[in-house]
């Protein structure tokens, strides 16, 4: 009977080690996976949010309707942790929508934050977290208040 117990408890420490090396090796996996082209952005948002352990994925893929106003630019999976950037767009976009678009999508994947669709006025929505992407004008005129909501208290 003991004997049975100590092999059961060998069984199950063999479990629990391999677990934690999984789990290890996936988040050093996940910290490192932003594309380069998107990291100096990725870095400003967790800097500015002051978030320790940022484990959301950032790549570009072909999104539906991509490039046009009334398709998606930028999705975030929550279930994996991971934001897709539209690669058409990208090419197109400005700086100041190439960090709008980013911090957005990280509002929702590390943050958790849901869409806010109030307006300032007729043109510029009262957050980065407007369902559509703020117009360049808005974006140039209220960035420093937009980014307010992202700063942790
Ligand atoms: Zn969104």
């Amino acid at each position: 009977m003991i004997k049975y117990l100590l092999h059961l408890l060998h069984n199950l420490l063999s479990v629990i080690i391999l677990c934690s090396m999984l789990i290890n090796c996936s988040i050093i996996n996940i910290k490192n996976k932003v594309d380069p082209q998107l990291q100096s952005f990725h870095d400003e948002f967790i800097h500015y949010a002051e978030i320790k352990n940022p484990t959301t994925i950032v790549v570009f893929g072909d999104l539906p309707g991509g490039g046009d106003v009334s398709g998606a630019i930028g999705v975030c999976n929550y279930l994996f942790k991971r934001v897709t950037i539209d690669r058409r767009y990208w090419k197109e976009a400005t700086l100041s929508q190439k960090r709008a678009l980013m911090w957005h999508e990280l509002g929702h994947c590390e943050l958790f934050m849901g869409h806010n669709d109030k307006m300032i006025d007729r043109y510029c929505p009262q957050s980065l977290m407007h369902p559509y992407l703020a117009p360049e004008g808005c974006l140039q005129l209220y960035w420093e208040r937009y980014k307010l909501e992202f700063r942790r208290k």
